[in-house]
Formats: structure tokens, C-alpha cells, sequence
């Protein structure tokens, strides 16, 4: 019987890997150029820390984690993003003790317990950028110009839109006063919401703004709107973000239904959407989230971040052309014909790739004659692409010589097997 994978998760495979490389190469490229810094985190947390984090009444913490006991009885949960590992190791290390805003970027595996279908996995991988303890809007505006210029180095910025909202916060004059018309305008509507969104009402009810149904976004139409009911701190730090993103030749739209799935966000909020992955839309999101870091037994520092879905991305990203994976090809292939000019050639391989060229090694099969070998391991080479392909047999041994052949001309020369790692360094193995 075969073991298939589990349901929901899925295999990068060489072809698809190309693609992988290029988004993670352009994503370090990018976040260095604006000074971010690597960090690298554990893929399971204490199941507290999430809880606490993203919000008991979150779609998250309430059906999508993967949460176990291990043996010595801790409850630990795979992590389900990125931001709350983050926050964790910048309070349980001190980081916030350096120069501010402290930024950091992290990519790798995520966990969630959804149903799976085109765009969503179980395991899927994020990039995850955070900026923390700044709360200047100039910083939204460079975080979200970031995200844009990612999108840009890959070709993808034209395709994308970037939505942005403000969630207010806690201030009782901002998100709290609107809640509590939300609330009174949907109670008022409730015959006419989806079951889902009746319940999420009472329970989460800005996430009913986020309800794709026809019959539910008829309702959501007449809402009142969060942008009417920013208090005096939340609306200019929200005029002040646009106004430097337009500074910057950002172009967006401001959605004022936009929220997003996990509690700790307030004020600017942000997602980047295409039109070309069906009901997955959502490429990128984030938003600021002031209060999460105190939240977590940290200083009242403010942060802000986004993750990219790199499922997304890659599936919006053209196949790649043969061409691509040149730099890979090898440049030289060695076909030693016996067990003695396999022993004198394995140095020599070994030499060239420490010099950074791509060497293949024929390692010989015993079924064949030796002039069989030679030519189906010619054969070889030419259906690699190969440059250069180097024969050792018994005859050349005895000279104390190799022959090189240039695969594109088919001239083939002897070369003293002293010199050979020179001249094949000289002809350099690439095209
Ligand atoms: P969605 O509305 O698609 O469920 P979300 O609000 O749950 O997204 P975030 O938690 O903000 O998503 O994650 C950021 C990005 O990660 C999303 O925009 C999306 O591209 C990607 N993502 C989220 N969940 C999945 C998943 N199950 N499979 C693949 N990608 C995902
Ligand atoms: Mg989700």
C-alpha cells in the first residue's frame, strides 16, 4: 500500500521549486534594502500564546489550529501565523531594547485546520514582516510601499490591488462606539444575514463586514461605514498614511469594509487582491496592532506587519522558461569508463564545484562495454545541455591524458590529466 500525503498539504516539486527560490530571493532582497532583518522562529508555540494573541473569538483559535499534547503534557499548537511567535521572541529576548523601529522579516510553514480547496491548504507558507515600536503613519505607508515594491520586482504590482482601511481602536469614542451602531444596525437587519454571520454578530461583529454572500453584502451596503466614526487620533493618523503613500506614487483604493480575520488590529488595515484566483483573492494582508505586544507581557510598544501567502504568489507567477535554471546546468560532465579513472576523477570534481562550476559525474554502469558506456553517457551529456564532457577510459589512463570534448562542436582534444582541472577551470564551465 502507498502512503499519500495528508489531505490539504501539498509537495513543492523541482519545476515549481524554481519559482519558490525567485519569491524568497526578491522577498530578502527587498526587505534588506529597507532594512529588515532576518529571524527565524519555531514552528510551534505554547497553545497560550495564540489563544491569547490572535483572539478567543477568532475563526482562527476557534477551528483552524492544530493543537496536541505532547508527552510531557503541554498543550502546544503548530502555528497558524507568524506575527505572535514574532512578538514573543522580541519580548522573551529583550530586542526591543535597540534603536526603533525594530524590523524584522520571517518566511516558512504555517498550520491551519481549513477545508481545503484551490488556494488553500493546510500547510501553506507565509512571508511575514513586522515593524515594531513606531506608530508614526510615515511607517504604515513605507510598510505598505514595501509589500508594493515586492509585488513590482516580481512583475505582479499591475495585477494586484491594494486595499486599505482604518479599524480605529479601542478608544471608546472610536471602534467601540461603532461596534455598538454595527451591532444595532445588524440586529435590525438579521432575517436577511446569513446563519454564520447571525451568529458572528454577537460575537465578532466586524467580521460580518467581511461576508462574501450576495444576500449578506445587500445588507452590509446600507451599514454604517467605520471610516465615519475614527476618533480624533485614528482619523489623521489614517489621512497621514495616504497622504505619504500618495507621496510615493502608491496607488489603492480605500475599501471601508475592509477587516481582517484576527482581533489585535487597530487602525491601518491592508490587503493585496487580484481578480485571477477565484474566491482566494488575498495575496498579502496586514495592519497595525498598538496594543498586542503589552498584550503579550511586553512594553506598550506599537507594531505593524503584513504576511504574503506564497501559495498565491507563486500560482500568479508565469512558468518559469527552461532558461531560467541555466546557471544550474552542469557546465561539465565527467565519464570515467572503469573503476580507476572513476577514483581519478572524483578529485576533479570536487575542484571544479569548489571553483562554483556544476559537475555531473557518469558513475558507471557495469552492464556495459566500455565503448556502450561512452556513448550513451555522451548521450547523456548532450540531453543535459552539457558543455564540456571529459572521457577517461583505460587507453587515456595509460597516456596520462583525458579528453575533453566541447559538446556544441563535437571537437574533442587530449589534455594531460595534470593540467585538467586548469583547463577546464579556464574554459569555465559555462557558456
Ligand atoms: P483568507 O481571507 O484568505 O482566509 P486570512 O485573512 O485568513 O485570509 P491572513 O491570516 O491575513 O489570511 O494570511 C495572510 C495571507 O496568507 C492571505 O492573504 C493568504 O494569501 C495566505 N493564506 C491564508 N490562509 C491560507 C491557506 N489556508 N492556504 C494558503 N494561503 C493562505
Ligand atoms: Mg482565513
Amino acid at each position: 500500500m502507498t502512503i499519500h500525503a495528508v489531505r490539504g498539504v501539498h509537495d513543492i516539486l523541482p519545476g515549481e521549486g524554481e519559482k519558490w527560490r525567485r519569491v524568497e530571493r526578491i522577498a530578502r532582497e527587498v526587505f534588506d534594502s529597507y532594512g529588515y532583518e532576518e529571524i527565524r522562529l519555531p514552528i510551534f508555540e505554547r497553545t497560550d500564546l495564540f489563544a491569547r494573541s490572535i483572539g478567543e473569538a477568532t475563526d482562527i483559535v476557534q477551528k483552524e489550529m492544530y493543537t496536541f499534547e505532547d508527552r510531557g503534557g503541554d498543550s502546544v499548537t503548530l502555528r497558524p501565523e507568524a506575527t505572535a511567535g514574532l512578538l514573543r521572541a522580541y519580548i522573551e529576548h529583550g530586542l526591543f531594547v535597540h534603536p526603533k523601529p525594530i524590523k524584522l522579516y520571517t518566511m516558512g510553514p504555517m498550520f491551519r485546520y481549513e477545508r481545503p480547496q484551490a488556494g488553500r491548504y493546510r500547510q501553506f507558507h507565509q512571508l511575514d514582516v513586522e515593524a515594531l515600536g513606531d506608530e508614526h503613519p510615515s511607517l504604515d505607508a513605507e510598510v505598505i510601499a514595501m509589500l508594493v515594491e515586492f509585488f513590482r520586482r516580481l512583475d505582479l504590482a499591475e495585477r494586484l490591488q491594494v486595499e486599505i482601511n482604518s479599524l480605529g481602536d479601542e478608544n471608546p469614542t472610536c471602534r467601540p462606539r461603532y461596534r455598538t451602531e454595527l451591532v444595532r444596525y445588524l440586529r435590525a437587519h438579521a432575517d436577511r444575514l446569513c446563519d454564520e454571520c447571525r451568529e458572528r454578530m454577537e460575537r465578532n461583529p466586524l467580521r460580518v463586514l467581511d461576508c462574501k454572500k450576495p444576500e449578506c453584502r445587500r445588507v452590509l451596503d446600507g451599514a454604517p461605514a467605520l471610516g465615519d466614526f475614527l476618533c480624533e487620533d485614528c482619523a489623521p493618523h489614517f489621512g497621514k498614511t495616504r497622504e505619504y503613500l500618495e507621496a510615493m506614487g502608491i496607488r489603492y483604493v480605500v475599501s471601508p469594509r475592509l477587516v481582517r480575520g484576527l482581533d489585535y488590529y487597530v487602525r491601518t488595515t491592508f490587503e493585496l487582491t487580484t481578480t485571477e484566483l477565484g474566491a482566494q483573492n488575498a495575496v498579502a494582508g496586514g495592519g497595525r496592532y498598538d496594543g498586542l505586544i503589552k498584550l503579550l507581557g511586553g512594553p506598550p510598544d506599537p507594531g505593524i506587519g503584513f504576511a504574503v501567502g506564497v501559495e498565491r504568489v507563486v500560482q500568479l507567477l508565469p512558468d518559469v522558461a527552461q532558461g531560467a535554471w541555466q546557471d544550474r546546468r552542469p557546465g561539465v560532465f565527467l565519464i570515467p569508463l572503469g573503476d580507476e579513472a572513476l577514483r581519478r576523477l572524483l578529485p576533479v570534481a570536487g575542484e571544479l564545484r569548489a571553483k562554483g562550476i556544476v559537475v555531473e559525474v557518469g558513475h558507471g554502469e557495469r552492464k556495459l562495454t566500455r565503448e556502450l558506456e561512452r556513448a550513451s553517457k555522451l548521450e547523456e551529456a548532450k540531453r543535459l545541455g552539457v558543455l564540456h564532457a571529459v572521457i577517461l577510459g583505460p587507453d587515456e589512463l595509460a597516456r596520462g591524458e583525458a579528453k575533453v570534448k566541447d559538446m556544441k562542436s563535437g571537437a574533442q582534444r587530449a589534455v594531460p590529466l595534470s593540467g585538467l582541472v586548469d583547463e577546464l577551470l579556464a574554459l569555465g564551465g559555462r557558456a
